[in-house]
């Protein structure tokens, strides 16, 4: 199992795009996103084991203390883009530049390679395809952006759910989604967010065992964002579906995660670019994907 946690101030979500934010309102989320990405790293600590941090690559420079820490204690830092703006929302050109400047800012502050890469709200579509090659040109070795499932802001559902190659115009790269649960027919992200939230901790527990290992060894993804972690922090002014579905069960998550963690050998965990290492050795048993390309700047 491998535990992430995406790395972004609360308004950074995108509910949140459209909202007007005074901004002391946008200084206090920073300041909350540090104190969670605290919380979280004492929790982790106190469990034993080691995940990955996919930082937007701006806190670097605002939290750079911050940054560093987390590669001190073990974990691998990795890259959530520069500034957390969705894939379709940049040309190639934007996104290379978007990728150079957040590798090299998390490079710095952590003196360690970075290696892998998650779009933000896992933005990596079939309009966005023509990201794969760029990724694999700028030196990354894993891609966490593809969700396989249905979903109204995201997901590509006839991706593997298992990691796979996914092939570019020229390059392939290694893929490893979030977890996603198949019940039938349908396929439930059961890797984070909403439903870590949402399930009664036991269920989501049992649903994570039954989530089909591949022949590769396990690698079940979970997400999290610190956020999440936070129940105090000012709500957003989102419309009620919104804000439904950004704050249920905020209440709980902190229990939930320790619980959690409780149940989980810190030995059976993995940080991705260790996973990354494994599945490389065994690329001949991965399956390949390619996304049908569509022009730069479509929908
Ligand atoms: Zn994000």
């Amino acid at each position: 199992m491998v535990f992430t946690f995406d790395i972004e101030e609360h308004d950074r979500i995108e509910a949140a795009a459209q909202c007007v934010l005074s901004p002391g309102y946008r200084l206090q989320y920073r300041l909350r996103m540090a104190v969670a990405t605290h919380y979280l790293l004492d929790a982790l600590e106190q469990w034993g084991g080691s995940a990955t941090f996919f930082v937007v690559g701006q806190i670097a420079k605002t939290h750079r203390q911050l940054v560093r820490m987390i590669g001190d204690r073990g974990h691998e830092v990795a890259s959530h883009s520069w500034a957390h703006r969705r894939l379709h929302t940049m040309s190639p050109e934007e996104f290379r530049s978007d990728l150079r400047l957040s590798k090299d800012a998390l490079e710095q502050a952590t003196g360690h390679a970075v290696v892998g890469y998650r779009a933000p709200t896992f933005s990596l579509v079939r309009s966005t395809a023509w990201a794969i090659d760029i990724l694999g040109e700028e030196g990354f070795l894993y891609d966490s952006s593809i969700y396989p499932v249905r979903h109204d802001r995201y997901g590509v559902p006839e991706a593997p759910a298992e990691p796979f190659w996914l092939k570019g115009r020229g390059l392939s790269l290694l893929e490893i989604p979030p977890a996603s649960l198949s019940i039938g027919p349908w396929r439930v992200p059961i890797g984070g967010g909403g439903y870590f939230r949402l399930l009664p901790g036991p269920v989501f527990r049992v649903a994570l065992r039954g989530i089909r290992q591949p022949t590769v060894g396990p690698s079940t993804v979970l997400y999290f964002h610190p956020w999440e972690f936070d129940s105090t922090q000012p709500r957003l002014p989102l419309s009620s579906l919104h804000r439904w579905r950004t704050y249920v069960g905020i209440r709980h998550t902190r229990g939930r995660l320790n619980r959690l963690l409780a149940t989980i050998d810190p030995k059976n965990c993995l940080r991705m670019s260790d996973l990354a290492s494994r599945l490389l050795a065994q690329r001949s048993l991965l399956s390949t994907f390619e996304l049908p390309l569509a022009v730069a700047g479509s929908t």
